[in-house]
């Protein structure tokens, strides 16, 4: 399993190279965290869900705005 995309926001993940020989995922949009050792994926840090449903809002066009109204002056 490789993680790319938050599976909360579908943000891209920021993935962090320790010597130790594990990485470090961070979602930068919820704060979410993993580590991935030894092709295993733990969670290390929980989202928040506030940030992470505002993101997903925000990452799909077309429902965040819906400024179709006319104008009749
Ligand atoms: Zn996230």
């Amino acid at each position: 399993m490789e993680l790319s995309e938050c599976p909360y926001d579908n943000t891209e993940i920021s993935a962090q190279r320790f010597p130790a020989g594990f990485l470090l995922l961070e979602c930068a949009a919820c704060g979410a965290a993993w580590e991935l050792h030894n092709g295993l994926v733990q969670r290390i840090r929980e989202p928040n869900w506030e940030r992470a449903r505002d993101a997903r809002i925000a990452s799909r066009p077309g429902l965040a705005t819906s400024a179709d109204a006319t104008d009749a002056g």
